[in-house]
């Protein structure tokens, strides 16, 4: 019954070969010596078809022929043994806790294991059946010992190069049964073969294997090259699709939405850029030169802008905006929070206050240009006023939260929107975009971020937009100098510093310990920072405290006292993470600084180092890990943004940054950002030449398939809204 699917009633012609689609379809049951007990272990780890079957792959092989042997284990030092079970017992010790013991061997020795307080790994451990062994060597009665080591049981699988799958033992799937069943499942499928959506040509030019060998050497190779040879398709595919889904979208977008043609021939941006008290940076100028060139053509722009902290993305923001309002269109500005809408208003508002605008309605033909402020807290009749203003045109840049465009709030003609801060801008928001000028053209989108992403994280994460990189700071910046305080003498040192500083006229930022598991703690832990300095190391000077349960209002209180320089040092949380902007401020104190990740410290040490000051980040940490400690090294040694990026990436892998956009994007098992970055590139390529710029993948049809089988119903349905 199971495998009713997979045996379809048999005609005389022979079947075509198999789609990932069909393997999808097909139950783990329809493999032999998968029954219902079996199925339901596995749907324990997601595993319900073969397909789920044929790509979990194995994550490490062991290779028969050259395997460590029990003899050569070192002690003291972490290895690796594939070898045999010889006895297995169990016992109670003290604080009613069990003791395994397992005896393995092989053709060069013994070792013995223990495990402490898992008593199944005495029905894991199977006499007679073979395991591979993971962990530290120590010894134990003049024999070879490890304890709790990682095991992976192999079972009865002969064959050079054993697979090693990932299992979760809780589910009792062992790597020796993954293997036979995908071993089933592979014969299963070969008198019919896989079919190939991929051009020949294109795996020619890469020297990729057809999938169906692909599939057989990931589980089965006979030599590491094959397993080698086997990834490489394997991930080309997983990268192809994402890459499909994201060039698809942004093809999709530029065809059926028509844009506004600005004109460039007007004068606002020249002036603009004339009067500044410095001249752009080479990085400002190509990125406003692609961003003018987005904004002449018809096509909608959907650019994102990706600058470090400081790097001056504000004005090339701000040239966008006057592109449009020189045209006669209006301009929005939006960032994330109330907060930062206030303070780009504030920004904004003073670089252009001496501008004016044509306007044939007044005697000169001219009046000054509008910048209003549009957020929740702008209420009754100053609404009202803004609304209808920028409903007739006469307000020419609002700026706001994110709540502008889903609102309603109507343009004369909303020409380009820039979004600070992506991250919570997606494909609704894009879609009311639209709706928002009565002619129906979609205004041009520029996205800005401050986080830093290598190249080709970028491609596969953001791989709909187009990408401008601001990879140069305005000259003249004293690098900011960062340290790190391991103890209370060099914590004295920081607080003595700030005492000098503030004595300067300079002010000070004091962050406090991040606790991710209670924002209530957060507060507690707050408050009690701002009350032992304050009657403590810094108790003559003037304190702020902010902290995310301060209302609105003492917010914007405590932040203007702060601007205005009558509060010396800001005790704060990571409210004050992005935008904040005080160029007084030449101190940052980060205590705990081990709880923050890289681009969080990163983004916090940017908010000193901002004025001509020489500035000064002080990272607070007595123990770390590890792993903290080359976080901290890390920025201890560099304020580059994108190399402080590749370093999170290495460390933490490549889950944080997908994790911030679409969940689709997870399609990736075997690719990994880091060590495929060659791979992501070729596969963007390939989308490029694979999606027809009018009709999407028609003449892929298999590959469309696949796309909606990976990355979901949803991913797709934004394809089809229009
Ligand atoms: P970002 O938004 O990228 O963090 P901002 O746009 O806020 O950076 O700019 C940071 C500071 O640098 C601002 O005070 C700005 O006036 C200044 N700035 C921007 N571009 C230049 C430049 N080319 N030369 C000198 N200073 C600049
Ligand atoms: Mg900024």
């Amino acid at each position: 019954m199971s495998d009713a699917a997979a045996s379809t009633p048999s005609t005389h012609q022979p079947k075509p070969p198999l789609t990932l689609a069909e393997l999808a379809s097909f139950p783990v049951t329809s493999i032999k010596s998968v029954g219902p007990k079996r199925a339901k272990a596995l749907a324990k780890v997601d595993i319900t078809s073969v397909l789920d079957l044929l790509t979990h792959y194995p994550r490490r092989y062991i290779d028969r022929t050259r395997q460590a042997a029990i003899a050569d284990l070192a002690v003291g030092e972490e290895g690796m043994i594939l070898a045999e079970v010889d006895r297995v017992s169990s016992r109670r010790i003290r604080g009613n806790r069990t003791m395994v013991t397992a005896t393995l061997v092989d053709a060069t020795g013994r070792i013995s294991l223990t495990f402490f307080n898992q008593p199944w790994r005495e029905r894991q451990l199977v006499v007679g059946t073979q395991a591979v062994v993971y962990g530290k060597v120590d010894t134990y009665q003049g024999g070879k010992q490890m304890s709790n080591p990682v095991v992976d049981m192999v079972g009865d699988q002969t064959g050079k190069i054993v697979p090693v799958y990932p299992q979760s033992e809780k589910s009792g799937v062992s790597t020796g049964e993954l293997g036979r069943w995908n071993t089933s499942a592979l014969a299963k499928c070969a008198p019919r073969g896989f079919s190939d959506p991929v051009p020949v040509e294109i795996l020619d030019r890469w020297n990729l294997l057809s999938r169906e060998h692909a599939f057989n050497n990931i589980h089965n190779p006979e030599t590491m090259d094959d397993a080698v040879m086997a990834r490489d398709r394997l991930v080309f595919d997983e990268l192809l699709r994402v890459q499909l889904e994201l060039v698809q979208r942004k093809l999709h977008i530029e065809r059926t939405s028509a844009g506004i043609e600005h004109l460039l021939e007007g004068t606002l941006v020249g002036e603009f850029h004339r009067q500044l008290p410095f001249e752009l940076t080479a990085a400002q100028h190509r990125a406003i030169d692609e961003i003018e060139r987005d904004l002449q053509s018809p096509k909608p722009m959907h650019r994102l802008l990706q600058g470090d902290v400081g790097s001056g993305k504000t004005l090339v923001a701000v040239s966008a905006l006057l592109v449009a309002v020189q045209g006669q269109h209006q301009g929005a500005f939006m960032a994330p929070t109330e907060v930062l809408a206030e303070q780009h208003y504030l920004g904004v508002t003073e670089l252009l206050k001496d501008f004016s605008v044509t306007d044939e309605s007044t005697i000169f033909g001219d009046r000054p240009l509008r910048v209003e402020l549009l957020t929740n807290r702008v209420s009754g009749s100053d609404r009202t006023k803004v609304l209808a203003d920028l409903a007739s045109g006469q307000v020419d840049i609002v700026i706001g939260t994110h709540a502008l465009i889903q609102e309603k709030v109507d343009f004369k003609s909303l020409g380009v929107v820039v979004i600070d801060e992506q991250h919570r801008f997606g494909v609704e928001q894009r879609a009311a975009l639209r709706d928002k000028n009565t002619s129906g053209l979609v205004p041009d989108v520029l996205v800005m971020t401050a986080t830093p992403i290598p190249r080709t994280a970028a491609m596969t994460v953001y791989g709909d937009l187009d990408v401008s990189i601001l990879d140069e700071l305005p000259p003249g910046r004293t690098p900011i100098v960062t340290s790190w305080a391991k103890g209370p003498l060099d914590d004295a040192l920081v607080w003595d510093q700030i005492r000098t500083e503030v004595a300067a006229g300079r002010q000070a930022y004091v962050v406090c310990p991040l606790i991710e598991i209670s924002d209530k703690l957060e507060v507690r832990s707050a408050e009690e920072t701002y009350d032992e300095l304050s009657s403590g190391e810094l108790r003559d000077l003037r304190l702020g405290l902010l902290h995310g349960r301060v209302t609105p209002a003492e917010k914007e209180a405590t932040m203007s006292a702060f601007r205005a320089g009558d509060v010396d040092v800001l005790v704060a949380t990571t409210v004050i993470e992005v935008g904040v902007d005080v160029p007084n401020a030449t101190v940052m104190v980060i205590i705990d600084a081990d709880r923050f990740g890289i681009a969080q410290l990163h983004q916090l040490r940017g908010r000193v180092g901002r004025g001509q000051h020489k500035s000064y980040c002080h990272l607070l940490a007595d123990e770390v890990s590890n792993d903290g400690d080359e976080r901290l090294s890390a920025l201890v040694r560099t304020t580059d943004g994108f190399e402080l990026a590749e370093v999170d990436l290495e460390l933490r892998g490549e889950g944080t940054i997908m994790g911030e956009r679409q969940k689709g994007q997870n399609d990736l098992k075997l690719a990994s950002l880091r060590s495929d970055r060659e791979w992501v590139e070729r596969a963007r390529g390939v989308a490029f030449e694979l999606v027809d710029p009018q009709a999407d993948l028609a003449d892929y049809p298999e590959l469309a398939d696949e796309l909606r089988l990976f990355l979901g119903e949803t991913e797709s349905d934004f394809l089809l809204k229009g």
